[in-house]
């Protein structure tokens, strides 16, 4: 690697010359990998682990369990869960993540240990009345998030879902992203329940609405044809989940240029069911995958999100790192081991069976994670 964290040279040990000042590890019967790519956590989370029903079978009542335990959560306890969440990452062999959180305190963990990734900060306001309140609040936390963004940590903008998030501020939202070149990321067609409100105006969110006196309107349009109703698909766009979608919809995102972010062991622990990886692929939509949060999986294992979406092998590994870099539009600086990329670099035990161990984790050149002994 070079003196900032590019790749020099690849290949096999007799072909690269050492330059003189590098620092050499010999690792006999590991693997070299480009540095996996999660892309989609909620690592402000990750301490709440042990205190959310992992299977409540009503995924609103989920929601608002969420909600509450997040209220009942210390900023300084945010950041202590960014923290161990991004060294997880990274132990397990995970060297970029696209993060969806309303805290901040992932901005700070990266940029505090040196990760990379991008922080999509989420508003919420589903009372046309909030708009005013959340932009305010939006825009004064992406000002402070962006003092702390560098080449290897972005801030995003995350309207999060259409159940939380009214049509105005989708817009505003939206707006302000593009204006100011920020990258998007929504949470997009995971649950029946999420398309019955959308389309109908009805089910359990329509419920909800009802008892806190906001208008509800039925769109008779699927979740992403409403999102593209409201200009909210783009290039700069991280569709997530996208389970409930037909084919009028992957032609939707496929035209806006959009990419997905596939979750198939949350979608399947929460009992929303599969989303159409294929028919994604075959549109040749962009798409990653993402290990969701600890609350709704139990542990971030990308391997085994890699296993669930039926991909093995090679299929897998590209799975997690260059289509990853193509979902986050990061796939000229990092995903693969070329001269010149980023040095997102792994190196784990052969995986005849099981689990790999993480051997060393390194990030723009720099290590971050080594089990001492080798
Ligand atoms: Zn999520």
């Amino acid at each position: 690697m070079t003196g900032d964290g590019r790749i020099a040279a690849v290949g096999a040990n007799a072909d690269v010359p050492t330059p003189h000042a590098a620092r050499v590890f010999h690792f006999p019967d590991a693997e070299l990998l480009p540095g996996l790519i999660n892309c989609h956590t909620h690592l402000e989370l990750t301490q709440l682990g042990g205190g959310v029903k992992h299977d409540e079978p009503e995924f609103h009542k989920w929601i608002w369990h969420v909600r509450t335990l997040k209220d009942a959560t210390s900023a300084e306890a945010f950041y202590e869960a960014a923290l161990a969440g991004v060294r997880e990452c990274w132990a397990r062999g995970v060297t970029c993540i696209a993060e969806t959180g309303s805290t901040g305190a992932v901005m700070r963990a990266l940029h505090d240990l040196g990760g990379r990734g991008i922080v999509y900060h989420e508003t919420f306001g589903p009372d046309p009345a909030q708009c005013a309140g959340s932009m305010a609040e939006l825009e004064a936390a992406v000002l402070q998030l962006r003092r702390l963004a560098t080449a290897q940590l972005v801030v995003g903008v995350s309207p999060h879902a259409p159940y939380s998030v009214s049509a105005p501020l989708y817009r505003a939202s939206v707006a302000f992203a593009r204006r100011e070149g920020l990258p998007l990321a929504v949470h997009i067609a995971e649950s029946q329940a999420e398309t019955d409100f959308v389309r109908d105006g009805a089910g359990p969110f329509a419920t909800l609405f009802g008892k806190r006196s906001i208008p509800v309107e039925a769109q008779h349009r699927s979740p992403i044809a409403y999102l593209a109703q409201l200009g909210v698909l783009g290039r700069d766009t991280l569709c997530i989940h996208c389970v409930q979608v037909d084919d009028a919809d992957v032609e939707l995102l496929r035209a806006a240029g959009a990419a997905v972010a596939h979750c198939p062991l949350s979608n399947a622990a929460h009992g929303h069911g599969r989303a159409p990886y294929d028919r994604f692929r075959n549109a040749r939509v962009p798409i990653g995958l993402g290990t969701d949060s600890v609350i709704s999986v139990g542990e971030l294992d990308l391997w085994a999100e890699a296993a669930a979406a039926g991909l093995g092998g090679e299929a897998a590994l590209r799975a997690l790192t260059i289509e990853g870099a193509r979902a986050l539009g990061w796939d000229s600086e990092i995903g693969s081991l070329e001269v010149g990329k980023a040095g997102d670099v792994v190196v784990q035990t052969v995986r005849p069976s099981g689990r790999p161990t993480v051997l060393l984790t390194v990030v723009s050149g720099k290590i971050v994670h080594h089990i001492s002994g080798q």
